[in-house]
């Protein structure tokens, strides 16, 4: 499983480099063909094998390299760096945080007043994410020629296990780390390939989904699919809550696999929903669904592709995704690869 290495790796919107290089190693001994394009996204096929329809289906299966994170926006002449964010981010959860910056991955902190020196309510604001700096040690604005406007930062997080577990523990437990979304759904689509199916697989890793969907957009058209799948890592929230909050439908931890039924992006093809939920029960999976109508995911550009594309999104629940460590169950890890693989398999009889 190669969640621990892709989590750990650099890769922020439309700096995939690092992730990109670990899965093209990586599919080296199942690929039948692969290639990058212009944008960055890489393609692997395997074509079918075995009893399928003839000529066999194209299905793309999707999964997003990129993670969110942060670009330089100025260098101050106190060495500081002003920052903006790339793609989705709650200002509070930013202050006094550790951070890689730029290609030589400099260490670094998001800058916090200490609370022995803020007066009044001060320890109760947040301030806004053009207020906040990092400091990478520098106190001028060459910032030892380091470091330049336009480079890129990410949360400097390590993957671990949690429960105290030592490792290996094999497949199952809790793990921490950053960018499962959606260096989970990367992994997945990895295993994915390890297998064979009745149509002809295109595993597209995409480029810039945090900031727009922009990669698969691209990718969609180029692979020009009968259907699409796409591998996603989505909230989860399960943990107790005040009485008067309630979960309100939103997936939890080890529940197994989140079937899109429709996002702020698209609506899911039926079909394809209906093939997922009856695999999952014939194959004794546990599944649940996302909330309806909330996020979007590279489904919202591949469905619109050429002249449209029928497309279902699948995720894997993270708690406090989008942040430094999200935490998920290598559970619902397996469980989303079980029900693709078996889906792919059923899909020659839809
Ligand atoms: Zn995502």
């Amino acid at each position: 499983m190669y969640l621990e290495s892709l989590s750990n790796a650099f890769g922020v919107s439309s700096v995939e480099e690092d992730v990109r290089k670990i899965i093209t190693e990586a599919v080296q001994p199942q690929a039948d063909e692969w290639r990058v394009d212009t944008m960055g996204n890489l393609y692997v096929t395997r074509k079918a094998r075995g009893n399928g329809s003839q000529p066999p289906r194209r299905v793309m299966v999707t999964a997003h390299m990129d993670e969110v994170g942060f670009m330089i926006s100025k260098i101050e002449k106190n060495g500081r760096l002003r920052f903006r964010a790339v793609g989705g981010f709650d200002s509070r959860i930013l202050p006094a945080k550790a951070v890689v910056v730029g290609p030589e991955r400099l260490p670094g902190v998001i800058g916090l007043k200490p609370v022995h020196l803020l007066k009044g309510d001060q320890a109760h604001q947040v301030g806004r994410i053009d207020t906040m700096t990092i400091d990478i040690g520098a106190s001028d604005d060459k910032a030892g020629g380091q470091v330049k406007v336009g480079d890129f930062a990410t949360f400097a997080t390590a993957f671990g296990r949690l429960g105290g577990q030592s490792r290996p523990q094999g497949d199952r437990g809790l793990v921490k780390g950053k960018a499962f979304d959606n260096r989970a759904g990367c992994a997945v689509l990895l295993e994915l390939l390890k297998a064979d199916y009745p149509v002809d697989l295109v595993a597209v890793f995409t480029v810039q989904e945090e900031v727009g969907l922009r990669g698969a957009r691209v990718a969609a058209y180029s692979t020009d699919p009968e259907l699409a799948f796409i591998l996603e890592c989505t909230a989860a929230d399960d943990l107790p809550h005040p009485a008067e909050e309630k979960n309100d439908g939103i997936p939890r931890l080890g529940d197994g696999p989140a079937i899109t039924v429709m996002d702020r992006s698209f609506i899911a093809d039926r079909r394809l929903v209906d093939l997922l939920i009856s695999t999952a029960e014939a194959e004794g999976l546990p599944h649940q669904f996302k909330r309806p109508g909330i996020g979007g995911t590279d489904a919202g550009a591949v469905h619109l592709a050429r002249e449209g594309v029928p497309a279902a999104a699948v995720s894997i629940p993270a708690r406090y995704i989008h942040a430094p460590a999200a935490i998920l169950d290598l559970a619902d890890f397996w469980h989303t690869v079980n029900l693709m693989r078996a889906t792919l398999t059923r899909l020659p009889e839809l």
